[in-house]
């Protein structure tokens, strides 16, 4: 058995556009400026940078004898570029060891920034702050540290700075820029950087193996024949391959014709076919020379597999090697994250395990609730189920998209129904819109409330006519005399007032009023058909003094005048 240690798992986080595939090709450039090209490995959705190389990048800012865990080299994980979002999920954690949080100094924190925080808070990531684009701030000079800028650049930068650094304390981080801090277990750090001109580029490394020194000491040693275990990256079709999978493995071995267990609804157990890495960029033009086949591949590591039947491997899920005995495991960390709960709530849609995890934790920070959560995209079943909700609880009667799309026939369903889908690649704008057409229609329900004049109506409960017997309550009525409008207050003959009129349908439409010889059927709130009132009762609707006060005595006809008088000898009952 061979012991040895593995890289630092290192994942890029931030807000859309401020800088984060930019920053990792200046790393990888710089590496290549300086004739060191062949020393980097690239591999599958991640690129590896060796510990001799970074020492030399480093100029002297990162002494090898210095670091005092052994350490291969840093493995940094791309950001997909399509996708805005990515969560190194893995049970219990997160698959990566170190984070770089990448923040545009220009524009502070923005949604994706604060999701990418409540990750790591989650998962307890040690992190830097790499505060990006300084080269933006106006008079800025590439290649000269901060304080050897003119003296109104200076003061600008360390304006927004010290802004960021304000701005990240309000969510409970103590920051500092990176050469006030001595321990990291204390501080985050704040590196001032430019992905165009590499200001801070060295210092943001040297700061990463500081946080690797103070962090992951024991945490990096892997038994390299262990069966390796990995997160899913991506699921795709690759050129004359089929289906593969392209997965960071984060500890053992894993070996062509190993069996993998391989996270999916049913977990597919197959055998690895090929582990492919890209081909150094000279030679990748020829789309047949892209990958070249490797026989066996350590953590840590992004790789490519081909193994047959991967069609419905779920991304962000995990993968084994070894056979059958990991189903249960696999079938039991996707139950961890996909919910369905007893109670009401809204219904959620991801398209990782990881993004799915992600959301679900800010869901429960906002506290709202989750009635299901799964991943995929948005089925005419989803919608259905909503839908249903909603009869119960209109505000909970709504879909959450989060990185994932809608079919077509859901989204036909959902117009059908007015059921609302919040859709974004940003979970903080699906919450804000939520929440915004939740204080909407509660104000609109209130200005409706409002507008209602109260009319005079006696109406009879229509026997075998309740649809629905509560939350709303749902009943055919016939109306005896007068003129019943939404919004009314019901009162029983002994003049008890129950429950309030919601809506009224005809001939299955909505509408605002019925009149007398009419029937219809009246969805009534906080009553309960048979305990609160019940089928063949005779009903008024209340009418407090100011409504009665309301009527114009030269408008109302005899019989208004009669049902009114009626009403209030109802009331004069209690
Ligand atoms: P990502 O979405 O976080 O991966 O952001 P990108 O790396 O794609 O960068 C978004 C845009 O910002 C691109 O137009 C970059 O050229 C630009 N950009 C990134 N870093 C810097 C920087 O340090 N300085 C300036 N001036 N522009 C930058
Ligand atoms: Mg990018």
């Amino acid at each position: 058995m061979t012991d040895s240690s593995r890289e630092p798992i290192i994942s890029v986080l931030g807000h859309v556009d401020h800088g984060k595939t930019s920053l990792l090709d200046y790393i990888r450039d710089s590496v290549v400026a300086e004739g060191e090209a062949g020393g980097i490995t690239q591999h599958i959705g991640a690129t590896d940078i060796p510990m001799d190389i970074i020492v030399k990048v480093c100029k002297g800012l990162v002494k090898k004898e210095k670091i005092s865990i052994p350490m291969r080299g840093l493995l940094f994980v791309d950001t997909p570029g399509h996708e805005a979002f990515i969560n190194l999920r893995k049970r219990g954690g997160s698959v990566a060891d170190l984070a770089v949080l990448v923040i545009d100094i220009n524009e502070g924190l923005k949604p994706q920034t604060i999701e990418s925080i409540e990750i790591l808070k989650s998962y307890k990531t040690p992190f830097v702050v790499a505060a990006n684009k300084v080269d933006k701030i106006p008079g800025w000079f590439g290649g000269q540290p901060p304080k050897k800028q003119s003296e109104s650049v200076y003061k600008e930068y360390q304006n927004r700075i010290y802004r960021l650094i304000g701005d990240l304390s309000n969510y409970g981080f103590n920051c500092d820029i990176y050469n006030n801090i001595d321990d990291f277990s204390k501080s985050v750090a704040v590196v001032p950087v430019s992905a165009h001109t590499g200001d801070g580029v060295k210092e943001l490394l040297m700061m990463l193996i500081g946080l690797a020194q103070t962090f992951l000491k024991d945490k990096l040693e892997v038994s390299l024949e262990t069966p390796a275990k990995g997160t899913i990256l991506e699921v795709k079709e690759t050129k004359g391959l089929g289906t593969t999978i392209d997965a960071i493995i984060y500890d053992g071995k894993i070996k062509v014709n190993d069996t993998i267990v391989v996270a999916a609804r049913t977990p597919i157990v197959t055998k690895i076919k090929a582990l492919l890495r890209p081909n150094p960029l000279e030679e990748m033009r020829d789309p047949k020379k892209r990958f070249k086949s490797v026989k066996e591949v350590y953590a840590a590591s992004g790789v490519k597999i081909v193994a047959p039947n991967l069609e419905n491997a779920m991304s962000g899920g995990p993968i084994y090697v070894g056979g059958q005995e990991f189903v249960e495991q696999v079938l039991r960390e996707i139950g961890e994250v996909e919910v369905i709960n007893e109670h009401l709530g809204v219904t959620v849609k991801a398209d990782t395990l990881g993004s799915l995890e992600a959301m679900l934790n800010i869901l429960e920070k906002e506290k709202i609730r989750v009635k299901r959560a799964s991943i995929g995209k948005v089925t005419k079943q989803d919608v259905v189920e909503a839908c249903a909700i909603g009869k119960e609880d209109k505000y909970l009667g709504v879909l959450m998209a989060f990185s994932t799309t809608t079919l077509h026939d859901a989204q036909t369903y959902c117009q059908d129904n007015k059921t609302p889908i919040f859709a974004s690649p940003i979970i903080y704008k699906i919450i804000e819109d939520y929440q915004l057409w939740v204080k909407k229609e509660k104000e609109e329900e209130k200005r409706i409330l409002k507008k209602t004049v109260a009319t005079p109506a006696k109406i009879i409960l229509l026997p075998k006519h309740t649809f629905r017997a509560s939350k709303p309550a749902i009943v055919g009525v016939e109306i005896l005399d007068g003129l019943l409008t939404t919004g009314c207050r019901l009162m029983k003959k002994d003049g008890k007032v129950e429950g309030r009129v919601r809506g009224i349908q005809s001939g299955g439409m909505s509408v605002t009023e019925a009149k007398k010889g009419e029937q219809v059927a009246v969805s009534i709130d906080d009553v309960i058909i048979g305990k609160n009132i019940s089928e063949g009762d005779t009903l008024y609707t209340f009418l407090s003094h100011e409504d009665i006060q309301k009527f114009d005595p030269d408008e109302l006809s005899a019989e208004e005048k009669q049902l009114i008088k009626e009403i209030k000898e109802v009331k004069k009952q209690r």
